[in-house]
């Protein structure tokens, strides 16, 4: 016989090992005790990257002596009783695992005082076995110093990065615990020097502008909503400030950071069309719901959690959000950055003493006239000079406009784009894609997963102008493709669309699908840049892209314009 039974120190390490990796686990662990322990000081402590000493102080509802004595063993819990309590209960722990593990791996010394008690009880525990339990002063509250840690298992410590990428993992668990708990004041020490404190506050904002700066908090927009499950508060990018990493996106569903496919998928959604590629909008998303409506035991660290209700709060995030960009879009403004240019131009024109005026002429020659019929129709337009004066065309790519008290440079191509793009959406819009009928229709193949999905949503597949039909044990004949794709394209943008139902597990949003498609139809109709325009062609199209909502951004989420104030101008010609 091979198969023997684990002795009970190996099988506890490694239990143990599945819970507590690395200090930043623990520091999670500890920070959720103290949370759900009513807390509302918080003062976390750190040696060594958290390698030699993790300390947590609160001032939560603190343990008895007879809490103490079995807190720090395994499955003891004082936040459920039966399994059902998990989805009603709003506390952060629930498994009664946390101080067990730690306590295995480390050596744990839990000091603690109940309002109800005179005195406190301190207890010290080495390998998951209790060493020592004497009473002591103490405040109502609670006091952990995990010592050591892995002392017992010479590989994971050595597995252990530098104390500063250590750190900065706690860093990171620090400030996602404590955003969402701005009510209650947090305290971060690392090596006996104060990194964080952050006091009480009434929303998450000071929070967000300690840990992240000043500058991303003043370039957040805050948006709230209540829905029938559940409810939506929260800061958001402004639409044209932007990083070029994820990290700056952060969902708490009821004060828990967790994190979602299907939700970061809406946010970026949210802003396509707006955000460049390679950049990424900041969120802070605060979900309130009924944790009936959701499972958070499905995840070891309960990092994802299931959301029974996930695609109604994809619809409210994405639409929320959407609504808030859209209204705030604003257009770029042109800057000149490189100090040496800006200095070298005040340098020529102060010599000069001149107050030199390069004006753009608009050119009317003949070859202008190489008409565009075939991508603007140029019908005689009613184009209101007082909104946009055209001052000229430069480079055959910008046009050149003013209006009031500002100056714009509109990229020709980006702006026919837009316009091309908004029309081919409006014509859409009410979701009946007209379908293209295939004369040699084929088959696709897919894995098993791929098929029940697929096949579960045809009709919703029908709505976008896909005609599928079941075709043998895992495949389908494609008869008929929305309009807009060309046939070269059809094999590609059904695996994309499988793929996109597959990872949200439901059909997408019909035209937030066809999106992209659109957006390439758009790019190759637009005139380019080095197309020579009409005067009336330059007309029609700055009065239709006024209509549509966002006229100043491609749907590639380049900007279309650039603006400068006559202010800005001036103070660089030095005249103010
Ligand atoms: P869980 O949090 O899943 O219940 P833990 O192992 O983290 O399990 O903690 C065990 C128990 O110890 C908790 O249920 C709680 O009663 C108690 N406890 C742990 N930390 C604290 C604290 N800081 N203040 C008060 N009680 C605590
Ligand atoms: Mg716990």
């Amino acid at each position: 016989m091979r198969i023997k039974a684990l002795n009970r120190e190996t099988y506890e390490k490694i239990a143990a090992g599945e819970v507590i990796d690395r200090p930043a686990s623990i520091v999670r662990e500890l920070i959720d005790n103290s949370l759900d322990a009513e807390a509302d000081q918080i003062r976390l402590s750190l040696t060594e990257g958290g390698k030699s000493l993790i300390q947590i102080h609160d001032n939560g509802f603190g343990m008895t002596k007879e809490d103490l004595e079995i807190c720090f063993l395994k499955h003891t819990t004082s936040k459920i009783k039966e399994f059902e309590d998990i989805y009603k209960s709003i506390s952060l722990g629930f498994r009664g695992e946390a101080l067990n593990s730690i306590s295995i791996v480390s050596e744990l010394e839990i000091c603690s005082k109940t309002n109800e008690n005179d005195v406190g009880n301190c207890i010290k525990i080495k390998e998951g076995k209790l060493l020592d339990i004497s009473e002591t002063a103490f405040n109502t509250g609670t006091n952990i110093k995990v010592k050591n840690l892995f002392f017992n298992l010479p590989v994971r410590r050595k597995s252990l990065k530098s104390d500063t990428a250590e750190f900065r993992q706690i860093k990171d668990v620090f400030i996602q615990k404590s955003i969402p708990f701005y009510d209650r004041n947090f305290i971060l020490t690392h090596n006996g020097k104060e990194v964080y404190n952050s006091n009480k506050s009434e929303n998450p904002l000071k929070r967000i502008e300690l840990f992240y700066s000043k500058d991303v908090r003043s370039h957040l927009i805050e948006i709230e909503q209540e829905f029938k499950e559940f409810t939506i508060h929260g800061y958001i990018s402004e639409s044209n400030y932007f990083k070029p990493n994820k990290k700056y996106q952060h969902v708490f569903v009821n004060q828990r950071p967790i994190f979602s496919g299907a939700l970061s998928h809406a946010m970026n959604s949210a802003y396509e069309g707006i955000c460049p590629i390679g950049q990424h909008p900041l969120a802070f998303i605060f979900i309130q719901m009924n944790p009936e409506l959701t499972d958070v035991n499905i995840h070891p660290t309960k990092r994802e959690i299931k959301l029974l209700i996930e695609k109604e709060l994809y619809h409210g995030l994405y639409h929320l959000i959407k609504e808030a960009v859209t209204r705030t879009f604003s257009i770029p403004t042109l800057q000149i950055h490189d100090p040496p240019v800006k200095e070298a131009m005040r340098e020529y024109y102060q010599s000069k003493g001149s107050n030199h005026d390069p004006t753009f002429q608009f050119d009317y020659s003949q070859n202008n006239q190489k008409s565009f019929q075939s991508k603007l129709d140029t019908s005689p337009v009613e184009y209101d000079q007082s909104t946009y004066k055209i001052l000229g065309v430069l480079f055959h790519t910008y046009i050149l406009l003013e209006k009031e008290a500002e100056f714009f440079i509109l990229d020709q191509h980006a702006a026919h784009e837009r316009l091309e793009y908004e029309k081919i959406k409006a014509k859409l819009k009410d979701k009946n894609i007209s379908s293209q009928g295939l004369l040699t229709p084929f088959v696709i193949d897919f894995s098993e997963d791929e098929f029940t999905i697929v096949s579960n949503n045809l009709t919703e597949l029908k709505s976008l102008g896909y005609d599928l039909e079941i075709f043998g044990e895992s495949s389908f004949s494609v008869n008929a493709i929305p309009f807009f794709i060309k046939d070269d394209k059809v094999k590609e943008n059904i695996e994309k669309l499988t793929e996109d139902i597959l990872d949200n597990k439901t059909v997408p949003d019909p035209l937030k699908f066809i999106d992209e498609s659109l957006k390439m139809k758009a790019c190759k109709t637009a005139v380019k840049s080095g197309d020579s325009l009409s005067y009336s062609e330059i007309e029609y199209l700055l009065k239709e892209l006024m209509t549509y909502p966002n006229p100043f951004a491609c749907p590639h989420g380049r900007p279309t314009a650039l603006k400068m104030s006559r202010t800005e101008i001036e103070k660089m010609f030095l005249r103010i």
